[in-house]
């Protein structure tokens, strides 16, 4: 699963042709790699999105990943250049957004009994404290959900 705002390009195109492995990336449509390689699942997100859609489509999409792939574990890029003062990503999502993405996320893995593995990626705001505070949250996100 690739939150990061640039599509999880690598990891699509390696498995691209392995049934055991679903990738998942969800990321800004007009972002870097102009040219997407194919995941399991893609949504292209407009530029400028902001908390409220950002999350809802997340929402409607991890179930159907759980129902259809039934996964044994998952490996998250909780890239954190979705962030509104990001200065490459395109979107608007706030601190606080990003924070509840990883709520979403986590607590996906926790109620569906998966293990899984986070990843920090991205991260280009003016402000290195914001890019600090954005990861630190995810590990506060995860003692909460998991301990
Ligand atoms: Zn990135």
């Amino acid at each position: 699963m690739d939150l990061d705002v640039h599509q999880g390009n690598g990891t699509a195109k390696i498995f691209e042709n392995e049934p055991r492995v679903f990738t998942f990336s969800m990321h800004g449509e007009r972002n870097y790699p102009i040219r997407k390689e194919k995941s399991d699942l893609d949504i292209g997100l407009p530029d400028g999105t902001e908390d409220a859609f950002y999350l809802k489509t997340l929402r409607e999409n991890l179930p159907g990943i759980a129902d259809a792939f039934q996964p044994d574990f998952v490996f998250y890029q909780s890239g954190v250049d979705i962030l509104e003062s990001d200065k490459l990503g395109r979107l608007s999502v706030s601190r606080s957004g990003c924070r509840e993405r990883d709520e979403i996320v986590l607590s996906f893995c926790k109620d569906n009994r998966l293990p899984v593995v986070v990843s920090m990626g991205g991260g280009y705001s003016p402000r290195i404290a914001d890019i600090v505070e954005a990861h630190a949250n995810t590990f506060r996100v995860a003692q909460e959900v998991f301990f």
